[in-house]
């Protein structure tokens, strides 16, 4: 099974791919931990989107899309995986849909995180990361309207998403996520 995680910065998608991944028993994919483990290294690709993350901007899709065809021809991903921060845009989605389709694939479900805006500048000032200084938070969630956001209409037309609120207990936002899942 594919999943996708979508949701604004903030709106739990890490905690959730975390208990997904012990639910569903295959791995979950972040570009966004891909990323900062590259910068940590210094590699090449770490240097190139080190300025976009620190501005709140999103790394080029071409980046991405390259991190992600990788990590899924791994073995690991032979059952699926949990897509924790991709895709982040149209072309990104179209991106995803192309490579599953080589591996003779498809995106069963994605999950919509559902947090209001005021909730989320709260989390995510109360965050430690480098990237979630305030003037950055706001890039953040201005990018996020812009270029993710649409992704939300997207997947709605393609009949697979499913929008779960994501406030209160952590538990019960899993529990709303499990019985929006088939299969699960
Ligand atoms: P995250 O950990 O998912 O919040 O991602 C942190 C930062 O990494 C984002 O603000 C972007 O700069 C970059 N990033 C992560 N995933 C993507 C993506 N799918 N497309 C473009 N940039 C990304």
């Amino acid at each position: 099974m594919n999943v996708v995680l979508l949701g604004p910065p903030g709106s739990g998608k890490g905690t959730q791919a975390q208990r997904m991944v012990e639910r569903l028993k295959i791995p979950s994919i972040s570009t966004g931990e891909i990323l900062r483990e590259a910068i940590k290294n210094k590699t090449e690709m770490g240097l190139k989107a080190q300025a976009y993350m620190n501005d709140g901007k999103l790394v080029p899709d071409e980046v991405v899309i390259g991190i992600i065809r990788d990590r899924l021809s791994q073995d690991d991903c032979e059952n699926g995986c949990i897509l924790d921060g991709f895709p982040r845009t149209v072309a990104q989605a179209e991106a995803l849909s192309q490579i599953l389709d080589e591996k003779d694939e498809k995106l069963d479900v994605v999950v919509n995180l559902v947090v209001d805006q005021s909730e989320i500048v709260e989390r995510l000032t109360q965050r430690q990361r480098e990237d979630d200084k305030i003037e950055t938070i706001y890039e953040r969630l201005k990018v996020y309207e812009g270029q993710t956001a649409p992704l939300v209409s997207y997947y709605k037309g393609k009949g697979i998403l499913k929008n779960i609120p994501g406030v209160g207990d952590m538990s019960d936002i899993f529990d709303r996520i499990v019985k929006a899942i088939p299969e699960s």
